[in-house]
């Protein structure tokens, strides 16, 4: 561990951002970032911290979310880790300079090529959800890159933003990584500041701040935002089954998740069948009191608490609906009777709620899709390749995920990101390296 009582201090809350930016600028003027070795020692340092004090962090995200440690671990720790470990073993052969080809006009010896240019200070701000892995895996990327962080994590996950701090100041040289604690005034004073690259997770609102502030200075921005994320589910599915994949692309963190679906498309037969093959599915999941269960989350907050049961209205409960607020349990719940235009339609709903909105069959649901902002992701249960083919073909999203919502976010080889409302840029594996970085082009025309 490269830890110092010095860069601690150094590194204290109060410590004004301009500081703080002015020393990492400095320490990336040095040219000591560039180098293979630097990059994979700030990775190894990551590595250790994660690996080192899993007990902490789980317990931090127990607190927070009532995350339980198998799922936290999995979906916080080792898929960071994993990440890790794909660019410390991929890091050299991906920052080889890449040649293309010279018009044959410019002569036999001209040679060209494409080199990653580190960008120089990069601000990574984190949301709460999965406050570990979404704060880490940009700060891969941006060090891979060969780039000194800003880390800013999210004061809604208040325990796991505290240990996650401290940790990242005793690993970390403050000449490196510098962590900014704090909410929106915190995060301003630092948006003030110029980067070289701001990569954001978390709402629109809050992007359209970050891309204002970033457009100043001309500062590039990533901004990895959320939306309704719909699955359709078509006639010819297995309902049962269909069920299960629901179940798991759904309530996994109480809801509380990017990718998570947000609501079914489904024609009226599917969807009257999918009601009771649901409460089956969610039984065997999490029992008949899942309020007990030990791998159900909670909600963050009692704001985010309230905003939810707010929804409750939009429909007819057919599954689910108790909640108790000293606990900030919602239970897994399905609407039916929805209508489009009721308020759980129209923002991101980010818990345990699940609308079944019932449309005439396949053209109807793209229809509904197309007349809504580009969701993250966009899911189908179906066998059916020539629904897939429609379906990946006429319509917008991040990204896509057939027969199981929510796993294009865990290939690591497939960029991460969404277009439109839920974004801008993207992200994992070799997509982090070409985010931070400049992909500078290099001709050499030999003088002799
Ligand atoms: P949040 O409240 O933690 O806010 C995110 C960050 O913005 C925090 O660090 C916070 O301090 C900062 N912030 C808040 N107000 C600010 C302001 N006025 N000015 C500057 N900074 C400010 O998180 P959230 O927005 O509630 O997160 C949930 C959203 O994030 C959902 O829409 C979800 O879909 C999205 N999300 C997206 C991804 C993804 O990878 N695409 C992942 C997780 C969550």
């Amino acid at each position: 561990m490269s830890a110092t009582t010095a860069n601690e201090s150094r590194t204290s809350q109060s410590e004004p951002a301009t500081e703080a930016v002015g020393r990492l600028r400095a320490t990336f003027n040095t040219g000591v970032t560039r180098g293979l070795d630097w990059r994979v020692n700030q990775l190894q340092q990551l590595r250790a911290l994660l690996v080192e004090n899993e007990k902490e962090l789980l317990e931090a995200l127990w607190a927070d979310l009532r995350k339980n440690a198998t799922e936290a671990k999995m979906a916080e720790i080792d898929l960071t880790v994993g990440h890790i470990d794909e660019t410390l073993a991929s890091l050299e052969s991906w920052l080889q300079p890449r040649p293309v080809e010279v018009p044959a006009l410019f002569g036999p010896t001209t040679t060209a090529y494409t080199n990653y240019d580190p960008l120089g200070v990069v601000l990574v701000i984190g949301t709460w959800n999965f406050p570990v892995h979404l704060l880490i895996d940009p700060i891969i990327g941006a060090l891979a890159a060969g780039n000194t962080v800003v880390a800013k994590p999210s004061e809604i996950s208040v325990h796991t933003s505290a240990v996650l701090s401290r940790l990242l100041r005793q690993y970390f040289d403050a000449d490196v990584l510098t962590v900014v604690e704090g909410g929106a005034e915190e995060t301003t004073a630092l948006l003030a500041q110029r980067f070289d690259h701001i990569f954001y997770t978390g709402n629109g609102t809050v992007g359209r701040i970050v891309m204002a502030a970033a457009a100043k200075n001309l500062t590039p921005v990533t901004l990895e935002l959320g939306g309704k994320c719909p699955v359709f589910v078509a006639p010819d599915a297995d309902v049962d089954e269909a069920a299960k994949r629901l179940v798991g692309g759904k309530f996994f963190n109480a809801g509380q998740a990017c990718g998570a679906t947000d609501y079914v498309l489904a024609d009226p037969a599917t969807a009257a069948a999918l009601v009771p093959a649901l409460r089956t599915a969610l039984e065997a999941q999490f029992g008949s009191t899942p309020q007990t269960a030990p791998d159900y989350g909670r909600i963050v907050n009692e704001r985010h608490f309230d905003r939810l049961t707010r929804l409750l209205d939009s429909g007819q409960v057919a599954v689910g609906g108790r909640h108790d607020r000293d606990d900030l349990y919602i239970a897994p719940t399905v609407l039916t009777d929805v209508d489009p235009a009721s308020p759980v339609m129209q923002e991101e709903i980010f818990g345990p709620i699940l609308p079944i909105i019932e449309v005439a069959g396949l053209d109807a649901a793209i229809a509904f899709i197309n007349e809504r902002d580009k969701p993250l992701g966009l899911y189908a249960l179906t066998t059916s390749e020539a629904t897939k083919s429609r379906l990946v073909n006429e319509t917008s999203s991040g990204g896509v995920s057939w027969g199981q919502p929510g796993m294009q976010v865990l290939v690591p080889g497939l960029p991460f990101g969404g277009v439109g409302e839920s974004g801008m840029g993207h992200y994992h594996g070799l997509y982090s390296l070409e985010t931070f970085s400049h992909l500078k082009s290099v001709v050499d025309v030999p003088l002799s």
